[in-house]
């Protein structure tokens, strides 16, 4: 599915690139939450994270700390949150796989996170995780 990260990764919507290798490209969010806020995305047009090919998979997997690494040199920041929302109902605005670096340098920058745990029960966990499991 075309997006505005399809333009952006063909040169037609300019960019602050931050990173690029054959399958993925990382550029500065033009909405920022925080300086040095960064998206690292695959270069492959897929909607949400499971959809992914392997090789576009690795190829983020590898980017990422090393883009983590140099977002932290660049801003000082010794704290950030990843981020990957997957599904309108996830907040995705943007339907093309994308990671956001978002550092945190104090409590009123970066990202706030609402966090409601709930309890696992044993039984309910063992049954679950074998779903999970035979769905591999
Ligand atoms: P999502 O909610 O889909 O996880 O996040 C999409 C992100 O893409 C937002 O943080 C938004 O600011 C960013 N974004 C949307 N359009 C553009 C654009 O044209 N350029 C850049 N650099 N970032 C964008």
């Amino acid at each position: 599915m075309a997006s505005i990260f399809s333009r952006i990764i063909a040169g037609e919507i300019p960019c602050h690139r931050v990173y690029e290798s054959a399958l993925v490209i990382a550029f500065l969010d033009i909405a920022p939450l925080s300086p040095g806020h960064t998206l690292v995305v695959p270069k492959r047009e897929c909607e949400f994270l499971h959809q992914l090919d392997d090789a576009s998979a690795a190829a983020l997997g590898e980017a990422l700390p090393r883009v983590a690494r140099a977002v932290l040199a660049a801003t000082g920041a010794t704290a950030y949150n990843i981020l990957q929302n997957n599904g309108a109902a996830a907040h995705q605005a943007v339907p093309h796989v994308h990671f956001h670096i978002i550092p945190k340098p104090n409590p009123e920058l970066g990202l706030g996170i609402g966090w409601k745990p709930g309890t696992l029960a044993a039984p309910d966990g063992t049954a679950l995780a074998e779903r999970i499991r035979a769905s591999l």
